[in-house]
């Protein structure tokens, strides 16, 4: 006889993941419950994070690159990446993009773009967290639209001298090195910055209102002068920084799922244990017919990214997949959290509980590598062979 089944995984997609990636997920859940479940209002109150001891704690764990190959890297299966950034995001999207930040963001782009000697001398160190990492690519002026970016790398006899400013970078002010990417007279090239040269600054964003647990910076180069070693030897153009991004964005489609998850267990626990009519608010239709759209969204969003995520082991991976799986689960994610947001009532808007801080911060996961508008237009071109981007 079939079993009826399991509220919190309703169609049994974590029966069908690999040893590997079970274990991971429970590793992660663990770290969670022990060290971040407790602390993470706090943080996200406060907009403070102990980035230091979290990466060595994130390092210890072997999540940072974790499907990088060599180096220090674990070389996981791409699914087992997923999950762990799954597990991160169903405590916080901010601790998820610490992750994501070092891992495919920066890590990526030194394994993928960087010479032998710029792998040698950060990978190692940002594997156990010894190092951060932080990646800059938006300006003020260029957001969707990079190409358009203004921050200028000029030679000077042997050397570069970069110029101009970056936004929104995440962990900027606390990394020992930024990938930066700027215009040259060869088109747009990354570099790899120690943040202690001089010239570089980083100044922290306040008044965030989502995202607060994770630091977010303005990175300043004021002619920053860098060996001519400091630049990635091959990659010119776009083609650099939006492979990194496509590696981030699937760590978001798996993400958004665990925030997804934990809105709609909150708002399944919450409506089974509170009581007003004289029976609890979950013996109520119009509440099972909520439970019952958002469970829907948890599931459909976790099998969208389950399948990317097999896609992209087997090296069918196009992303246009990503675009999809970015904009379709970050969406389903936040349907979930704005739903469990209104069955928690008042107590729905407190900190107390995870609903409102997740859907402030599916707000920043909705904008950020890539808006839901650009995916929506990648797909649009994909099934049109029209581009309408400009
Ligand atoms: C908390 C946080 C952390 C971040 N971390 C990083 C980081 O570590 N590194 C980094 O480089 N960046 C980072 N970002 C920046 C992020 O990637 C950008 O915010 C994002 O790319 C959007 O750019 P923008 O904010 O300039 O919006 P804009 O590009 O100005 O867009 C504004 C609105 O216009 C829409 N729009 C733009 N062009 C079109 C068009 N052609 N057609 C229709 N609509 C359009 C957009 O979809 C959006 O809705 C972060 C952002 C946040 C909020």
């Amino acid at each position: 006889m079939s079993r009826t089944p399991d509220p919190h995984d309703f169609l049994g997609l974590d029966a069908g993941l690999a040893e590997e990636e079970r274990a991971i997920r429970d590793a992660v859940r663990a770290y969670a419950k022990d060290h971040l479940l407790d602390h993470v209002a706090d943080w996200y109150e406060t907009g403070a994070l102990p980035a230091a001891e979290l990466a060595k704690g994130f390092g210890s764990l072997g999540l940072l690159g974790m499907h990088l190959e060599g180096y220090g890297c674990a070389g996981t299966s791409a699914v087992a990446y997923g999950i762990a950034c799954r597990e991160l995001e169903a405590v916080d999207s901010g601790l998820r993009s610490f992750v994501s930040v070092q891992g495919s963001l920066a890590m990526y782009a030194i394994h993928k773009w960087g010479s032998e000697e710029h792998r040698q001398e950060w990978l190692p160190r940002m594997a156990t967290g010894e190092a951060l990492g932080c990646f800059g690519l938006t300006e003020p002026d260029a957001g969707s639209d990079p190409g358009s970016m203004r921050t200028r790398a000029v030679r000077d006899g042997g050397d570069w001298v970069l110029s101009g400013t970056k936004m929104w970078i995440t962990n900027g002010t606390v990394a020992d090195v930024a990938v930066v990417w700027a215009q040259t007279d060869d088109g747009i090239r990354g570099f790899v910055v120690p943040t202690a040269t001089p010239g570089f600054t980083a100044n922290e964003v306040k008044h965030k209102l989502s995202l607060r647990a994770s630091l977010t910076a303005e990175l300043v180069l004021d002619g920053v002068r860098l060996p001519a070693s400091a630049a990635f030897p091959e990659v010119r153009g776009l083609r650099g920084p939006l492979s990194c991004l496509n590696e981030a964005r699937f760590g978001i489609l798996f993400g958004v799922v665990g925030a997804a998850r934990a809105c709609y267990e909150a708002a399944l626990e919450y409506t089974l244990s509170r009581s007003q009519f004289g029976k609890p608010l979950a013996g109520f239709q119009l509440t099972q017919r909520k439970l019952a759209e958002i469970v829907v969204e948890v599931n459909r969003a976790g099998l969208v990214a389950l399948q990317i995520g097999r896609l992209k082991d087997a090296g069918d991976l196009h992303h246009n997949h990503v675009s999809f799986g970015k904009m379709a689960n970050v969406r389903s994610a936040l349907s979930v959290a704005r739903e469990a947001r209104s069955m928690l009532g008042a107590n729905g808007i407190s900190l107390e509980y995870p609903v409102m801080r997740h859907m402030a911060n599916l707000e920043t996961v909705l904008t950020y590598e890539g808006t839901e508008e650009m995916h929506a237009l990648s797909l649009g071109q994909a099934v049109t062979g029209l581009a309408a981007f400009r």
